[in-house]
């Protein structure tokens, strides 16, 4: 079905995913605190015959809808709006002072809503299981790892997850992927150099932990770019450093605070072991020590090639090759969707919501002409994912 008719098959709902959208517009709510987004969407999922099912330390909701055997395929829209306070003007604009909806996750809820809406109108056009994952806590600590851990992907298992995300970098509807790769992987490197604390004039009874400190930092800024192909993309920054108390003081501590972005999991590892290693040595080298502790972030998102290709067949005839845009290359910015597609293949796309603004600003908007290509993008991609691979489908 191309736009016009999907505009047909969704005419009844579109009305609806307008106002739902601009309900939550007006009532932002900070990630860990979408308890009123949470219940607004319970009640509408349920109002469409939609089972519902909530989670454990956090404000997530799934939607299933059963129909039979088949495949399962599943949808996440994140749920949580940032602390901005609002310089749109618009009449729905937020009334919550200094929260705002600026990521487009009010939007990306009310496409999910449409639909589930289209879904359970429609029962006779499918077979299998669609689930809507509504995703708490995007922004800060990634809601979609609780709602993993309480067996969201499983009973029945998922077979392909989509994401879809506003993108104010292109106009209202234009669908803008790559297969492979489309976002990095974090760790947060904590690095504590020790020395021997001293009077500044008489540095030979101590050990100086600036200086050490200012070794590995400089080292640290050479393993991208000698330890790694240059067509391996990776990135290290140091961006806090706290140490010392006086200037005629010879500093004993050093506390560092950084960021590793990389896309596989053998740059990672290989980093994380470089990082360790360099630090380590350099400092006891130069007659110190310092302890290395890296924590894990979110892993890297990589779009499943075969969903992929399924998903862009459905942008072509609903949104038209001309309104396609190849991504050039992946961002080593993070996002939580890589908790859905740890274990399962996963389409992570963008789609238009109108130029001139940016996420996370307070003047961002979305060009709620987006609404009809989003919610259609969404059915098309969903029946073609449950019938593909099934002769019956
Ligand atoms: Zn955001
Ligand atoms: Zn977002």
């Amino acid at each position: 079905m191309d736009i016009s008719q999907w505009e047909k098959e969704l005419q009844a709902i579109l009305p609806r995913v307008t106002e739902i959208r601009r309900e939550l517009h007006r009532h932002p709510e900070l990630s860990g605190e979408e308890k009123n987004t949470q219940a607004l969407i319970l009640s509408e999922l349920q109002r469409l015959g939609v089972e519902t099912h909530t989670f454990k330390d956090c404000y997530g909701v799934m939607g299933v809808l059963k129909n039979g055997e088949g495949r399962c395929v599943a949808i996440r829209a994140d749920m949580d709006a940032l602390p901005i306070t609002e310089e749109t003007g618009l009449a729905f604009a937020s009334e919550q002072p200094g929260v705002m909806h600026a990521c487009g996750h009010d939007a990306h809820m009310a496409l999910a809503f449409g639909s589930a809406a289209w879904f359970a109108a429609n029962r006779e056009k499918w077979r299998g299981t669609v689930k809507w994952f509504f995703e708490p806590a995007e922004e800060t600590f990634g809601g979609a790892q609780w709602m993993v851990q309480q067996g969201c992907m499983e009973n029945p298992a998922v077979d392909v997850v989509i994401g879809q995300h506003m993108n104010p970098r292109y106009k209202a509807g234009v669908f803008f992927c790559k297969p492979g790769y489309v976002s990095g992987a974090s760790d947060a490197i904590s690095l504590r150099v020790t020395g021997k604390s001293c009077h500044g004039a008489y540095p030979e009874s101590g050990t100086d932990a600036i200086v050490i400190a200012a070794q590995i930092v400089t080292a640290l800024q050479t393993l991208v770019s000698r330890t790694l192909s240059p067509f391996d993309p990776a990135v290290l920054t140091i961006g806090r450093i706290n140490g010392g108390t006086a200037r005629n003081i010879v500093c004993g501590e050093v506390e560092l605070e950084g960021t590793l972005r990389t896309l596989s999991p053998q740059t990672r590892a290989k980093m994380k072991e470089r990082i360790a290693a360099v630090s380590s040595q350099i400092a006891s080298a130069m007659g110190g020590a310092c302890e290395v502790d890296i924590q894990p972030g979110y892993g890297a998102v990589y779009n499943d090639d075969h969903a992929y290709s399924v998903i862009a067949r459905c942008a072509e005839e609903i949104i038209g090759s001309e309104n396609m845009v190849l991504r050039e290359a992946p961002s080593l910015g993070v996002e939580s969707f890589c908790y859905f597609v740890e274990h399962t293949p996963g389409v992570y796309y963008d789609i238009g919501s109108g130029i001139g603004t940016a996420l996370h600003t307070p003047t961002f908007l979305v060009d709620e002409t987006v609404l009809l290509p989003g919610v259609a993008m969404q059915c098309a991609s969903v029946l073609a994912l449950l019938a593909d691979g099934n002769p019956d489908g």
